[in-house]
């Protein structure tokens, strides 16, 4: 997450990381980031971002995503799969949220999203909302109602990289209206500058010295 110019940007892994500690986003915007080798994997995208909108200019694309699902309803195919794809939408005034899943691409005229997570023997909640922020922002930059989005997380092994277990995850309104929730919360907490609740996992947490 980041303010420039008093426009907030939240990308769709502050929603992941929110799941499991309010505060850390909190921390993470008064102190700036602190990465992990863990969290070097999404900074490449998010510092092309983030520089972007230091020099005032919000990213933007041309709808491949949109082009994609049009031409895969008249030929009936997989046709195309949009690597590194990013995708922003201001859910509210001055608030950008962006994501950029693994995979994103169209299917019949169905927009297919998947994430790759490590194995666990359930679903976060994290997770969950992590991927339903995707379909929002796909919702948003193809029009398509969200039983046309279809989004899986694909659970890899930590050791070997293979795929063990496919989660279908099934968007419905009530899903994207806890994420609006989510979002207004962390907005919520930027403006009146209070602090957040503590969550958990602090052993990994890069705040955990600042955190009393
Ligand atoms: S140390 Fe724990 S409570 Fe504090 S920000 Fe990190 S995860 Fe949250």
């Amino acid at each position: 997450m980041k303010v420039v110019n008093n426009n907030v940007y939240i990308y769709s892994s502050d929603i992941y990381s929110y799941m499991f500690c309010p505060r850390q986003i909190f921390m993470k915007l008064k102190y700036g980031p602190i990465r992990t080798p863990a969290m070097a994997n999404g900074s490449a995208m998010h510092k092309f971002i983030e520089h972007k909108a230091t020099e005032g200019e919000i990213p933007s694309h041309i709808s491949k995503l949109k082009e994609a699902v049009n031409i895969s309803n008249s030929i009936d195919a997989v046709i195309q799969s949009v690597e590194r794809y990013y995708m922003q939408y201001e859910v509210m005034p001055n608030v950008f949220l962006i994501g950029k899943p693994d995979y994103i691409g169209a299917y019949r005229g169905n927009v297919i999203i998947t994430e790759r997570k490590p194995y666990r023997d359930r679903l976060l909640t994290g997770e969950l909302m992590q991927v339903a922020s995707y379909a929002l922002l796909a919702h948003a930059e193809t029009g398509l109602d969200y039983n046309k989005i279809t989004c899986y997380i694909d659970k890899y092994d930590r050791e070997t990289g293979e795929i063990i277990k496919r989660e279908h995850v099934i968007i419905t309104e009530k899903l994207i209206d806890e994420l609006l929730l989510i979002i207004n919360d962390i907005v919520h907490h930027l403006k009146n500058n209070s602090m957040p609740d503590k969550g958990t996992m602090c052993e990994y947490c890069p705040y955990k010295e600042m955190c009393d």
